[in-house]
């Protein structure tokens, strides 16, 4: 088949399953389920691939695979490897990335190798803490020596890797912090992010925090671990490219790079989330709907508004920023005949700036990312 003349298409496919729900997790993913369940959801997956295939095949070209979760690396590898077949039976593939989401407790050497027979070529690891008393309050299931451990089995195979850390976690210094940063990055991982805690309704970190029980660092103490990390990170020659991403140059995540991007991406399996031609559309996040059959996708237009506050929310992420050109070429009208006022006042503030024709967060916006996007997106 042709590939040229095609749009490229990230693919994203959830994988719902975890060992246990972590303290601070509200992402759809269900512990305990057995393997009948488990595999029922793969074939059930393999048919939306399959569909999907002759529904969407013949316009795109898809070049990234990005399986997370919950946690994929529960899977048997022969089942991960029926995944990917199915994707490439089912669509025009030029893989440049096929990234596996991984928790540190749930694989060894030979469940590594396993995957890597079966097309994975990079692997996000959710190592999150190298502190023993930071994992167990976050209800990790596994302790340092273990996410040390995967992090050298990935290192010997020569694997590609990013590490997932969080910082504002309770009772977590910036000793700690920047303890377990040194660490992670003695291991070689080729990509690390660094998201602070988010507390998610409805999680049992939520509930402590509203009943008194739980201590989050204080904002100070969260932006100086973030500092920390930057500082820590580029001397480690890590490009720092997106608000809570950074990379040895080369390695940004491809996949990711889509969605900060506006570019086309196909989810697949439970609570997932396409953006295609403009248009968005969200999988069920019901377990026993999802594996009863195919639900016809419910796509949801967006109109001029949207897809302008989508641009700049999404392209702000980016630590260059956006081309004003760009959002001209796009929008048939300048970035400041739409955000103008807003923008003029969040210059002067010194929140964002200009810089060779690309509109960006400064150093203080990045710290105020959330009330600065509020203040530029009201319009
Ligand atoms: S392993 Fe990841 S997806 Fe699973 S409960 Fe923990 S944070 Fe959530």
């Amino acid at each position: 088949m042709m590939t040229t003349n095609r749009t490229p298409l990230g693919l994203y496919l959830h994988i719902p399953f975890c060992v246990r729900k972590c303290n601070y997790c509200d992402f759809v993913s269900f512990a305990g389920q057995g393997e009948d369940v488990r595999e029922a959801y793969v074939r059930r997956l393999c048919e939306d691939i399959k569909t999907a295939g002759a529904r969407y095949g013949d316009r795109y070209l898809v070049d990234t695979v990005f399986i997370g979760g919950g946690t994929p690396s529960l899977l048997d590898p022969a089942q991960i490897a029926r995944i990917l077949d199915t994707v490439r039976s089912s669509f025009v593939c030029s893989l440049s990335e096929v990234t596996l989401e991984s928790n540190p407790g749930t694989f060894d050497e030979e469940r590594l190798r396993g995957f890597l027979d079966a097309g994975i070529g990079r692997l996000s690891m959710g190592v999150q803490s190298l502190d023993d008393g930071v994992l167990k309050r976050l209800g990790r299931i596994h302790d340092s020596g273990t996410a040390l451990k995967a992090m050298r089995v990935a290192k010997c195979l020569d694997l590609n890797f990013n590490v997932d850390l969080m910082l504002g976690i309770p009772g977590q210094t910036l000793e700690i912090w920047e303890d377990t940063l040194k660490r992670v990055i003695e291991e070689g991982p080729k990509h690390i992010s660094f998201y602070s805690l988010q507390l998610e309704m409805g999680t049992p970190f939520y509930r402590d925090f509203k009943e008194g029980r739980l201590e989050l660092p204080s904002w100070e103490e969260n932006r100086a671990m973030y500092h920390k990390a930057l500082e820590i990170l580029k001397d480690a020659g890590y490009r720092h490219y997106e608000i809570s991403n950074a990379a040895i140059p080369g390695y940004e995540c491809r996949h990711n790079l889509k969605y900060w991007t506006m570019q086309d991406y196909l989810g697949l399996g439970m609570a997932a989330h396409s953006f295609l031609g403009g248009n968005r559309c969200f999988t069920t996040s019901d377990l026993k709907a999802f594996l009863a059959g195919p639900a016809e996708p419910e796509w949801e237009g967006t109109d001029e508004h949207d897809r302008k506050t989508d641009f700049v929310f999404t392209e702000l992420r980016l630590i260059d920023g956006f081309r004003k050109q760009d959002y001209q070429n796009m929008f048939g009208r300048g970035f400041e005949e739409d955000f103008g006022p807003a923008y003029g006042e969040l210059v002067r503030e010194g929140l964002m700036e200009e810089a060779d024709g690309f509109v960006r967060l400064t150093q203080k916006g990045l710290d105020q990312t959330n009330p600065v996007m509020e203040r530029l997106l009201n319009v």
